[in-house]
């Protein structure tokens, strides 16, 4: 089913409803007003997947990259790429949102935020993000019990259930599933 984000709501949205791995990038690209390029198709991409039309998206990155880059280079650097990922240029291909496995199994660099945050974050870091997503307790264990045993997926599926207070039967498999499962949830 089809339907359209508004950049007003993007913030909410990111708070209520992104999995931790697009939350990551999100918080990064407030914070530095950078992402590279793994990033910003992990996150572009899923935002693309969530309904966020190629205006609302040209203007979001925009609003951060012209902080960082001005908005001269912004236009003749990054928008390209943007646009590319809505099919508007080079093959016209329109391309689709990362699933988790795919995510999964990138390799971030020193300096990316991309990635799959229960594969790629230290123990240390991965707690404290879940603490900012207010998972505490019990849950935390249990969670990071499945990240040992490399079981992701699950992880993440268990930061959901903790989150909505609620059963996901089907588990994750994709970072705008989860959107879509939390939404129906939460509207
Ligand atoms: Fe994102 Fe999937 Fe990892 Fe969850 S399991 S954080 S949705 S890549």
């Amino acid at each position: 089913d089809f339907s359209e984000i508004s950049l007003k709501d993007i913030d909410r949205l990111a708070n209520s409803s992104f999995p931790l791995c697009m939350r990551h990038l999100f918080d990064k690209l407030r914070e530095n007003h950078h992402l590279k390029h793994g990033g910003r198709m992990q996150l572009g991409l899923f935002l693309k997947g969530v309904g966020l039309r190629l205006e609302d998206a040209l203007l979001f990155w925009k609003s951060e990259f012209s902080q960082k880059v001005g908005p001269e280079k912004f236009d003749k650097e990054y928008a390209y790429s943007i646009r590319h990922n809505y099919g508007k240029e080079g093959k016209r291909t329109d391309y689709t949102p990362y699933s988790c496995q795919k995510i999964i199994s990138s390799t971030p660099s020193v300096g990316d935020h991309h990635g799959c945050p229960y594969r790629h974050f230290s123990e240390e870091n991965l707690r404290a993000a879940l603490g900012k997503m207010g998972v505490g307790g019990r849950s935390v264990d249990d969670i990071l019990d499945k990240v040992r045993n490399r079981h992701y997926q699950i992880a993440c599926t268990l930061t959901f259930e903790a989150i909505h207070a609620a059963s996901c039967d089907t588990g994750i498999n994709h970072p705008n599933q989860y959107f879509d499962a939390s939404q129906k949830i939460l509207q």
